[in-house]
């Protein structure tokens, strides 16, 4: 067989667990033509908007093995499959929302899980190394072992030693300062920040899943901020740590002023700690809880779908405002154009702007 045929087997054999459409097979293909991966394996993870995959690159010369991680996004999202109930028949939407509109929005969930990594991934967090993008397929560094194990969830992480609860307090307050960081050198607000966002390794935390993140300009950052505090917070109390207040949490992230690097940022910590210690009785403490209560109960995005509240965006959009927000442009076709001639957003089209993408992702 010829090399050609032999890839395509390669790929053949990744795609025979889970059903992976043509344009799926045919982009990890082209990867494994270009020497991005050499072999995809099986899922490590199916989820609801997106696959991920284990795969491996070896080394022309050498042969050395490099695990490799691959995220495939949904291009069939259950969001916008309800979406396209809801807009059949709405004349604002002729066209819209068809298959190759629901491409080009996973196409830009990926994209910007691409350009957060890299963010991230330049400011020395660390998460998953972005490598290589190609319209809603990502190729990233692989969080586990040689043999090809991920490492666990912070959710499940397994801490071992006679110091458990020293090690949960450290790792809060790590995740603290990279929330700091993030905010203040990526100019980031995760918007998804669990447990379940997060692997653990050796005293380490790595940061996944950023392709919901914003700016701090994005209108809703601030919510989605107290969102990742209040989710952070309850995961840590249910390990026994002593976690600071939501509101002081809010602020050690969004201040401009003082450090962004360790050891500063446990010192700064270290201090707010101190500072709570002086001043703790009862009462203090229930007014407290109150507080917290106040700050968090405002409105709480829970999906993705919350995050980009496609038909309000698009009423926006459609009064003249919303030229913030991050995929204004993308949107554009779903706005009522004055003359309204409903031009279709056809197959060509999205090939063509498919190819006009992909140099620029490829480098990094
Ligand atoms: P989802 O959108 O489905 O939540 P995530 O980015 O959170 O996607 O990834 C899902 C799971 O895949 C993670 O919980 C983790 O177990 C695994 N995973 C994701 N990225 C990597 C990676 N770079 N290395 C190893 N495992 C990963
Ligand atoms: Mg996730």
């Amino acid at each position: 067989k010829h090399d050609g045929e032999r890839d395509k087997d390669k790929a053949d054999r990744a795609t025979s667990e889970q059903v992976l459409d043509q344009r799926t097979r045919m982009i990890l293909l082209q990867l494994i033509n270009r020497g991005v991966v050499s072999e995809v394996h099986g899922a490590i993870s199916t989820g609801k908007e997106a696959n991920v995959y284990g795969a491996v690159s070896y080394d022309e010369e050498t042969g050395a093995a490099t695990q490799r991680a691959i995220k495939v996004y949904k291009t069939a999202i259950l969001v916008f499959k309800d979406r396209e109930r809801y807009i059949t028949g709405e004349h604002r939407f002729k066209g819209g929302f068809d298959k190759g509109n629901n491409r080009k929005m996973v196409k830009l969930w990926a994209e910007k899980e691409y350009r957060n990594l890299r963010r991230i991934y330049s400011a020395g967090i660390p998460c998953p190394e972005p490598l290589a993008l190609k319209l809603h397929v990502l190729v990233m560094g692989f969080l586990g072992d040689k043999k090809g194990w991920a490492y666990p969830r912070l959710r499940d992480a397994n801490l071992q030693g006679d110091d458990v609860d020293q090690q949960w307090q450290a790792l809060y307050v790590q995740l603290l300062g990279t929330m700091r960081r993030m905010y203040q050198v990526c100019k980031l607000v995760h918007a998804d920040l669990s447990e379940y966002n997060i692997l653990y390794h050796a005293g380490k935390l790595y940061i996944i899943d950023v392709s919901q993140s914003v700016e701090p300009d994005h209108p809703r950052s601030l919510e989605f901020l107290r969102m990742d505090i209040k989710n952070v917070g309850d995961f840590f109390r249910r390990k026994g740590v002593d976690t600071l207040p939501d509101r002081a949490i809010f602020n050690f992230i969004t201040v401009p002023e003082g450090p962004v690097e360790e050891p500063a940022l446990g010192e700064a910590l270290a201090k707010l700690y101190e500072t709570r210690r002086d001043a703790t009785n009862d009462e203090e403490a229930a007014a407290e809880e109150v507080d917290t209560e106040v700050f968090r109960n405002q409105y709480i995005p829970q999906t993705l779908e919350q995050v980009y509240d496609v038909e309000k965006d698009v009423k926006r959009l459609n009064l003249g405002e919303g030229n913030d927000l991050v995929y204004s442009k993308l949107l554009a076709d779903q706005v009522v154009a004055p003359k309204g001639d409903g031009e279709g957003d056809d197959e060509s089209e999205d090939e063509s702007e498919d190819e006009s993408g992909e140099g620029a992702s490829l480098d990094g």
